[in-house]
């Protein structure tokens, strides 16, 4: 039996430590190991064997339907915004129509096949006009996992905060550390306008929360293995990595890009001088500026168009209107006031539910300026105190009359409030 000894002592064959230094040494056919050594070991194994029980665990398994039937689908939980439902469907179904090419086995010719790129995609519209519910909804009917991110938490690599592979980590949470399904993943990436370069001091001060964070998401965009801490957090060197390859994650990045309509209207007036425009046709263009949004106007905002050239597609959100408020109410498959009845009726207690009452809140909702999301808030300050009373009281129907919902939404919070 070879040994690793020098003089007559023992050593550890994997840290070397003499037999001197160390409680146990067990002895192999080959060499010896020490306590410290196996406790190691031990947790290697341990995590090795977390990771490979996770492993295609996760329940996802990709479910692709044709762009009208993901319309369709999309139609039962977001109001409106038909444009952009119509171009996330093709997008969406195109990206995962390339990922079953790739998997159908057939060999591919790299000169001659017609290599089908990624569609990421880039969504403008004003904040609570259903950008994040869109791309839920998509993860959702596609049965893929989904994580939402911000844009503003990322710094470059190396400055305080978060490095852009935390997307990654993210996504790998929450399928379990699925590898496999996370690649096909899609994350959406929430207020990618306020990472846009600041034009006005180009290179003075480093631009590491803005142009910096663009650069590193160029790479994750464009399809790469990444190597992945799974805790997220900063990469120390102990940390074990997770590979996870980018190819096939769909990325829809979103932004309110407030004042890129005034550069939208610049480029139109420019493009549309000495052509004979009808008037009402200007009228139309510029109530509905955003419509015409493309990648020029992004890059004008301080995108940089290595990054757009990732995001091919752009699409636009319409900013909602009293009678888009009044459908999200009651409309959508689990639309607010849907919920509502749901939790009352949860109490053996029937909600009644007077029609005003609807255009009371989009009215409230709109003269606070708080759009779709407010009307949770509103509906909680009407409706808390008939909620906190009505579960130890024998009643078997609570009717919501417009008065009762003036009197609870004047003497709450946002009501003493007055709208600015
Ligand atoms: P954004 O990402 O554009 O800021 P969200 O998608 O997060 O907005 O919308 C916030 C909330 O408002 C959603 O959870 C949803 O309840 C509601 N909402 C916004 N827009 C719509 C819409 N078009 N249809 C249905 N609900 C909507």
């Amino acid at each position: 039996m070879k040994e690793k000894i020098s003089g007559n002592v023992l050593h550890c064959s994997f840290c070397g430590r003499s037999r001197d230094d160390v409680e146990i040494l067990i002895a192999g056919q080959e060499g010896h190991i020490c306590e410290n050594c196996v406790e190691h070991a031990q947790e290697i194994i341990e995590q090795e064997l977390n990771l490979k029980r996770h492993l295609n665990n996760s329940g996802y398994s990709l479910n692709v339907k044709k762009p009208m039937e993901i319309k369709a689908f999309l139609d039962e939980y977001v109001i409106g915004q038909d444009d952009a439902k119509k171009v996330l469907s093709v997008a969406v179904y195109n990206h995962y129509k390339r990922l079953k090419q790739k998997a159908s086995g057939r060999e591919l010719d790299p000169l001659n096949e017609v290599e089908i790129e990624k569609s990421n995609i880039i969504m403008v519209g004003e904040t609570g006009t259903g950008k994040t519910l869109l791309a839920k909804s998509i993860a959702k009917i596609l049965n893929v996992p989904f994580a939402i991110v911000d844009a503003t938490v990322f710094t470059e690599a190396g400055y305080v905060g978060e490095d852009v592979e935390s997307i990654l980590t993210r996504l790998l949470q929450v399928c379990n550390y699925d590898v496999e399904a996370a690649e096909r993943g899609i994350v959406y990436i929430d207020e990618i306008d306020k990472i846009a370069r600041k034009s006005d001091n180009p290179s003075i001060t480093r631009d590491v929360s803005g142009e910096g964070v663009q650069q590193g998401l160029l790479k994750l965009l464009e399809g790469t293995d990444v190597l992945v801490p799974p805790q997220g957090g900063r990469k120390h060197p102990d940390q074990k990595m997770i590979k996870v390859n980018t190819n096939n994650i769909l990325f829809i990045c979103g932004g309110a890009f407030d004042g890129v309509d005034k550069i939208i209207a610049r480029r139109i007036q420019t493009n549309t001088i000495g052509f004979n425009v009808d008037k009402q046709q200007q009228e139309d263009v510029k109530k509905n500026l955003l419509r015409f949004v493309n990648a020029q106007d992004l890059k004008s905002f301080g995108l940089i168009p290595e990054l757009l050239g990732r995001l091919p597609v752009v699409t636009y959100l319409d900013p909602l209107d009293a009678s888009a408020l009044r459908d999200i109410l009651t409309k959508p498959k689990n639309a607010l006031m849907k919920q509502y009845h749901k939790l009352f009726e949860l109490e053996g207690i029937e909600l009644k539910v007077e029609e005003e009452v609807y255009d009371f809140m989009v009215q409230k909702a709109v003269e606070y300026k708080l759009g779709a999301r407010g009307l949770r808030s509103i509906c909680e300050s009407i409706l808390t105190d008939a909620m906190y009373e009505l579960p130890s009281s024998k009643e078997k129907t609570f009717t919501l009359t417009k008065e009762y919902a003036e009197k609870k939404f004047s003497k709450s919070k946002m009501g003493l409030i007055k709208a600015a």
